[in-house]
């Protein structure tokens, strides 16, 4: 399959050659043409699938087969959770938009609206948004739905795991009846079903696994370590494996502060990411992560979900996240596009709940290794054996909300590990090639 055959035109090849894509990826295979042919569409793919091109490319072609009667009015309105996301969405519409007469602008909120008022003044033909602020823009007069044609809800199953139905229904009263909706989700859990029902007409609905779970293609560890050494530890590793660039999870914003803080004083370029920081704070700290600049990004999960940093070769979770499923988020982030990942969980023995949750969620047990010179002296106790998984795909596994990886792993107690029930035998990892 080309993207010649997807019935794209000119300028959008064009812009997808100079993007150096080959072909689609199996989302935009799947969504393009049911997006041309008009139909809604709920479409079960996750971040790194390539699903932004999967509706940006035919929204773009859509506007451009329709002509321009009226110029810059918004036709096209995308919701996004969070600002990165937006910002970056509103990245691809310019970058596959190169080539067409369409002006795109991106609102969210953090960054004084003034701007984004102006831009939607001059007349815009696609509105990137997150919810809160297309709300306050709405209610001043800023913003007109009268000439909409289509609607996309990005990452619908994180929208309302952040509490915004309430403002996305607002915003779907605003809406003119008659309209193309199209909704992207990691999972169609019941909520986000429910939801659909209420917005979709008659959905194609379609569903891309990838061909391997993140939990496969990522390489997993375990380092136990005391709670207090946690810092120490994560130095040790980034410098004595010379890391250059390494995505750092915190539970929290504060202790986000402090680790980056800490990393800082002891030599290592470091920055934090997290919903306290201002936009400009943030999409700094992203371009020097980026650059090379900065070795080490300490982020939050909201912060860091939907951060399109190709290829990172790895991730750490410096503490795990109360949510399952927000550790296969965030092992999700290195490994992307078929590339395999590493994930170093540094663990200590208060953490053990939230490793048997995660380890029951991946269903399989995480190889403990133990670093030379950071052996805890409280253990990290044995991790509890796997419970078989729920099979309905919509379930509810141990963390109280659905899965949002697209299939349930393999259960591989065979490849499992040695921390499994035998915390005590170490393997040390002193001067790991890592
Ligand atoms: P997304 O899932 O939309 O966040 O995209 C993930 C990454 O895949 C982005 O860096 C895209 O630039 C890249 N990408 C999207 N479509 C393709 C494609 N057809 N071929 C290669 N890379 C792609």
């Amino acid at each position: 399959m080309t993207f010649d055959e997807l019935g794209l035109s000119a300028p959008l090849l064009r812009a997808i050659e100079e993007k150096g894509y080959r072909e689609p990826s199996p989302i935009q295979a799947a969504a393009i043409p049911a997006v041309l042919s008009g139909r809604d569409l709920m479409a079960a793919a996750q971040t790194g699938t390539g699903k932004t091109a999967g509706f940006t490319l035919p929204i773009l072609e859509l506007l451009h087969a329709k002509g321009v009667a009226h110029p810059h009015r918004i036709r096209a309105l995308v919701l996004t959770p969070t600002r990165e996301l937006a910002a970056q969405v509103a990245e691809s519409i310019a970058t596959y938009g190169a080539h067409l007469p369409f002006k795109s602008a991106v609102v969210f909120g953090g960054v004084k609206p003034n701007p984004q008022i102006a831009a939607l003044r001059k007349g815009i033909d696609i509105l990137v948004a997150t919810p809160g602020r297309l709300l306050d823009l709405c209610q001043q007069g800023e913003v007109k739905f009268s000439d909409l044609d289509v609607l996309v809800l990005d990452e619908a199953d994180r929208m309302l795991d952040m509490g915004f139905i309430h403002d996305i229904r607002r915003i779907l009263k605003l809406l003119p009846q008659q309209r193309q909706n199209l909704m992207f989700s990691a999972t169609f859990a019941n909520e986000i079903r429910g939801l659909a029902k209420t917005i979709m007409n008659n959905p194609l609905e379609v569903s891309v696994s990838a061909p391997n779970t993140t939990a496969e293609r990522v390489k997993q560890w375990v380092h136990p370590v005391d709670k207090i050494r946690k810092s120490a530890l994560l130095r040790e590793l980034v410098v004595k494996n010379d890391w250059q660039q390494v995505l750092v999870f915190s539970r929290t914003k504060h202790g986000a502060n402090r680790l980056s803080e800490y990393l800082v004083k002891a030599g290592v370029n470091a920055s934090a990411i997290h919903g306290n920081k201002s936009q400009g704070a943030r999409t700094k700290a992203l371009s020097e992560f980026k650059s090379g600049k900065i070795r080490v990004l300490v982020a939050t999960d909201i912060a860091a979900r939907g951060l399109d940093i190709a290829q990172l070769p790895q991730v750490v979770n410096f503490d795990l996240p109360n949510v399952p499923e927000d550790y296969v988020h965030r092992i999700g982030r290195t490994g992307r596009a078929g590339a395999s990942g590493r994930a170093f969980s540094l663990v200590s023995a208060d953490e053990i709940k939230q490793l048997n949750d995660i380890e029951q969620v991946i269903q399989r047990h995480i190889t403990r290794e133990y670093v030379d010179g950071f052996e805890p002296d409280h253990e990290v106790p044995a991790s509890a054996p796997l419970r078989k998984p729920r099979t309905s795909g919509q379930g509810k596994p141990a963390g109280g909300r659905g899965r949002r990886d697209d299939k349930p792993a393999p259960t591989s107690r065979g490849r499992s590990t040695e921390g499994h029930n035998r915390p005590r035998q170490k393997k040390r990892t002193g001067n790991s090639t890592k």
